[in-house]
């Protein structure tokens, strides 16, 4: 006989598995502070980690690609998506809806596969209301609002009125860092990308999640 489950190390799954539920990493962070770079350094490293694409009603910024970065709808088509249900949450930013589907990480977690979420202290909220146990959070904060501002600055797809806007809604977004479970400040992008990894990897093995565990120790005797 095959044991049940026979895993070395779930922190660096070689598969999916229904025997474990996936697990839904949230990483916020005022714009700029540099979780998108972050996610996208986990997910290079993870090619079994899903990215949840969201809907938005602004534009595509250059270089963004439809179903890629975003799903991007006009707002008749985002509030019937919200009004039937199609959203597991959604939330106004910088006036603009933005929302996250729901099938594709119903689907992802069912079977095993864990998704990292860019989302904003509203979603987070939504989120672990609407999938408890299943979301780890992590709040990136920059070095200081003086980083932060330059970051936005040499980011030439957004104008100085954006980049103000921006400089106001990202104090909104601290505000929220206690509602999150696991915080870091993103002055070296190297060890913020190995810490974001410690999360993922601490909410993979841990034992809530691990539901294929108990077989493997029966199977012991
Ligand atoms: P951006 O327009 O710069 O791509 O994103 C603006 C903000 O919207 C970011 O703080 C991002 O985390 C947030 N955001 C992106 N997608 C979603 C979503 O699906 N739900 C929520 N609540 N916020 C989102």
């Amino acid at each position: 006989d095959q044991p049940p489950v026979a895993r070395s190390s779930p922190g660096g799954l070689d598969a999916p598995t229904a025997s474990r539920r996936g697990v839904c990493l949230v990483i916020s962070a005022p714009s700029g502070a540099g979780k998108s770079t972050i996610a996208n350094a986990l997910r290079a490293a993870d090619p079994l980690l899903r990215h949840s694409v969201s809907v938005t009603t602004r534009q595509p910024r250059p270089g963004e690609t439809e179903g890629v970065h975003y799903y991007f709808r006009t707002r008749e088509q985002f509030d019937r998506m919200a009004e039937t249900g199609e959203l597991l949450e959604w939330a106004n930013v910088f006036g603009r809806g933005y929302g996250t589907p729901r099938a594709p990480v119903e689907a992802a977690l069912a079977s095993g596969r864990d998704m990292v979420f860019d989302i904003d202290w509203q979603g987070h909220r939504q989120l672990r209301a609407a999938l408890p146990g299943d979301v780890v959070s992590l709040f990136v904060l920059p070095p200081s609002l003086e980083v932060l501002e330059a970051r936005l600055r040499s980011r030439a797809s957004d104008d100085p009125a954006e980049i103000a806007h921006r400089m106001a809604a990202a104090r909104d977004e601290i505000s929220h860092w206690e509602e999150f479970d696991h915080v870091i400040v993103n002055d070296r992008l190297d060890r913020a990308i190995g810490d974001a990894r410690a999360v993922l990897v601490a909410a993979r093995i841990a034992r809530a999640r691990q539901t294929g565990m108990a077989a493997l120790v029966r199977s012991f005797g």
